[in-house]
């Protein structure tokens, strides 16, 4: 609990009306959106923050590390606060909302530079960039999360990775509060040059702050970064009609395409994978579960349960990828759809037509899918096939329709939103290591076959097992898939069963040698993981005890429970 006079210090700092301790502040960010996840016990509540504070600027935030330095209370900062790890892990843990450090503070067309504060979200940047030729990497989560936050702070696995790679290396400089207080530039804008590298002179440190997953807050606050931009070479804005949820675009946008790429094996997708890649094709792709498919395809959750139940889709849409094509020019793109259409030719797959099929179509091929353990290999031995879809035609406006709804995946990343949420209430993801893009589709089949128990009992949602999710990254250098899982947040079993198929994953990615998973992060995890992988915990924990022996940041999703936490607060965190 603050005392009066240190309440009054911290709003010294940043100005009384940026200081909440009033309980329903407080308890309205002792919430997330999977916050029963984070205990053994399945509570709903984290531990409640001694303060939530906002502050404006880098200074306020050292003002307010020193203070910690000096008192028995610790910060964790967030941008926008999406995701869990952004909760406190102390009741003596002030959250930093950094809603109010929400500028774009230059955008560098001719060296594609753009500098961000913390509340900058990808949506926000990527409209800003269009108007000058412009894109920007955002990751999975959707275009609401935070920039900075996913350059600087936590992972970085997207949809754009084809192109645009993992958002950790798209990194060129940052300004760093240290745990100490003390305000740091690394990199070149730290020597007083422009914002072109997070490296140097002298030995790169980035991996002290950075690394693969990130820190998550525990180790200071990210105020300010560079990020590495990419071009956009269509129209700067677009319009639509219709209305929420559904939007339509009023026409196709210049040098964008959409495809969805159908497989018959493993084998044949993740050659084609690797081909795009090398063609420089994939401007963005998403290997779409079969359940995610049926999702896109329906308006809304009783048709998705009429068209699933069918079984269809589970045999067609096995091996699927979306692809987004885009040209620098007119001729570039037109040679990029030329290669893409070879490509999946050669590798034995099908372009699906850009149309929304009928229900009733299914239902008139159910009795041939049922008949065959694959019918898509069947399929495609048919001669001229590919010819033979091309020219089925439909309404330009379901060609709209299934258009814009690959768009807003693969372009505007309204991912999480449209997908992952509207079959069931939750969603929890699993394995998800950084690897070739071979080793995703592993993963995926392996969590396929951790998850089936649980659907046959009916305790998660019945999503066919395998929904992986993923793509290529740096053109097919690196491939990343997760096992992503619906449950239902509001029945207890269901989250019984949902954290028993997360805790399986995780020692099954030891055993089979599956790579970190998304999970392996806090006390717990490094301490599972990091003996597996050149002991990496204990290098965190030596980071963490030189750069912050005072413990001004919460550190619990980073190098495990605080020092300054209470003894209750020390143990149980597991991190799912
Ligand atoms: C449904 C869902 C799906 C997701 N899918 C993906 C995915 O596909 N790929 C992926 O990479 N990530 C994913 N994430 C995780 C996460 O949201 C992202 O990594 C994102 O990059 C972080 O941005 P954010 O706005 O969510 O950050 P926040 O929620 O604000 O913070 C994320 C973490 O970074 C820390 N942090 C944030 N800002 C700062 C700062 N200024 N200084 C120091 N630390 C800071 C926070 O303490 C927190 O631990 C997902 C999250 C959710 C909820």
């Amino acid at each position: 609990m603050l005392t009066v006079d240190e309440l009054k210090e911290l709003k010294d700092i940043v100005g009384a009306e940026w200081v909440k301790n009033d309980l329903p502040t407080r308890d309205a960010y002792s919430i997330y959106y999977n916050s029963s996840s984070l205990n053994k016990e399945d509570k709903l509540w984290t531990a409640r923050p001694a303060a939530v504070i906002m502050p404006k600027t880098a200074k306020e935030i050292s003002e307010l590390t020193k203070f910690c330095n000096r008192r028995d209370f610790m910060l964790k900062p967030f941008s926008t606060g999406w995701i869990t790890s952004s909760a406190p892990g102390s009741r003596k843990t002030m959250l930093l909302d950094l809603k109010r450090m929400d500028k774009i503070i230059d955008i560098d067309v001719k060296n594609q530079i753009a500098v961000v504060e913390p509340y900058v979200r990808a949506i926000d940047l990527q409209s800003e960039l269009w108007k000058h030729g412009l894109n920007v990497h955002a990751v999975s989560c959707g275009g609401n999360h935070s920039i900075l936050a996913s350059t600087a702070a936590a992972w970085g696995y997207g949809i754009t990775g084809a192109s645009m790679g993992y958002q950790a290396r798209n990194m060129l400089g940052v300004e760093w509060v240290m745990p100490s207080g003390e305000i740091l530039t690394l990199g070149s804008p730290g020597d007083g040059a422009e914002w072109f590298s997070t490296d140097g002179p002298g030995p790169g440190v980035r991996g002290l702050i950075r690394g693969f997953q990130g820190t998550f807050g525990g180790l200071g606050t990210f105020t300010k970064v560079g990020v590495k931009l990419y071009r956009w070479d269509s129209d700067p804005e677009y319009e639509v009609h219709g209305g929420s949820p559904k939007y339509v675009l009023n026409r196709e946008l210049p040098n964008l395409g959409v495809f969805i790429l159908m497989f018959p094996t493993k084998e044949q997708i993740t050659d084609a994978g690797y081909k795009l890649g090398e063609a420089e094709c994939n401007y963005s792709d998403f290997r779409m579960p079969a359940f995610f498919i049926a999702l896109g395809f329906t308006d809304n959750n009783l048709e998705l349960k009429q068209l699933w139940s069918t079984g269809v889709f589970q045999k067609l849409a096995r091996y699927v990828l979306t692809v987004c094509v885009h040209g620098h020019s007119k001729k570039e793109y037109e040679w990029k759809v030329k290669a893409l259409k070879q490509i999946v030719k050669e590798s034995g797959g099908l372009i699906l037509p850009m149309q929304q099929i009928p229900l009733a179509a299914f239902e008139l091929v159910k009795p041939f899918f049922k008949m065959f353990k694959n019918p898509l290999k069947l399929i495609t031995k048919i001669p001229y096939i590919q010819e033979i879809t091309d020219m089925m035609k439909t309404s330009e406006e379901m060609r709209l329709k299934l258009f814009t709804t690959a768009f807003f995946i693969l372009v505007r990343h309204a991912n999480n939103s449209q997908g992952g949420f509207r079959a069931s209430s939750g969603m929890f993801t699993s394995v998800g290591a950084f690897d070739t893009w071979d080793m995703g589709f592993e993963q995926a089949d392996y969590i396929a076959g951790v998850k089936r128990p649980a659907i046959e009992k009916g305790l998660i949602l019945d999503d066919g097992g395998d929904l992986g999710s993923g793509g290529t990254f740096d053109f097919g250098h690196l491939g990343y898939i997760e096992g992503i899982g619906e449950y239902s947040t509001n029945d207890p079993e269901s989250r019984k069963a949902t954290k028993a198929i997360v805790e399986e994953s995780l020692h099954g990615t030891i055993e089979r040698s599956l790579g970190l998973p998304i999970a392996a992060f806090g006390g717990p995890m490094n301490q599972l993981f990091g003996p597996h992988c050149y002991n990496y915990h204990e290098m965190i924990m030596k980071i963490k005890e030189k750069l912050d022996p005072n413990s001004s940041y919460d550190s619990w999703t980073y190098s495990g429970a605080s020092e300054k936490a209470f003894p209750d607060e020390k143990e149980g965190y597991t991190f799912f």
